[in-house]
């Protein structure tokens, strides 16, 4: 992989993070003790009964919408971590380069096509 498609790579994956980090924190409060842990809002529609449904529906929805976004900004985490550290690109697993179309359609993937294979299929 050339050094302008790895920073290519890194920039993008700093403006998704960012973007992740924004929608977070219009219905998240960060976690004051955990790091990188975002606690969903309770909504406050009013005290209706139709309101206090419409308030637990949304929070549901915003927990499963934190829970995938808190995922992606681990993921997006580690391998800006893995380019700092220089072993950005490489399988978790056996240790090959992963294609680089691959890392450009999914630049979080740590693990080569055969290897993902193989774990997924068990
Ligand atoms: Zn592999």
């Amino acid at each position: 992989m050339t050094k302008e498609t790895l920073e290519k790579i890194k920039k993008d994956l700093i403006t998704r993070k960012e973007q992740i980090e924004k929608e977070l924190a219009g219905f998240t409060k960060k976690d004051e003790f955990v790091k990188d842990n975002y606690r969903s809002e309770f909504p406050d529609f009013g005290d209706k009964e139709d309101e206090n449904a419409e308030e637990i529906a949304t929070y549901t929805d915003n927990l499963s919408v934190e829970y995938s976004l808190e995922k992606t900004l681990r993921d997006i985490k580690k391998t800006l971590e893995r380019i700092e550290a220089g072993n950005y690109g490489k399988c978790a697993y056996c240790g090959k380069e992963i294609a680089e179309d691959r890392l450009l359609a999914r630049p979080t993937s740590n693990a080569c096509v055969e290897c993902k294979e193989k774990l997924t299929s068990q």
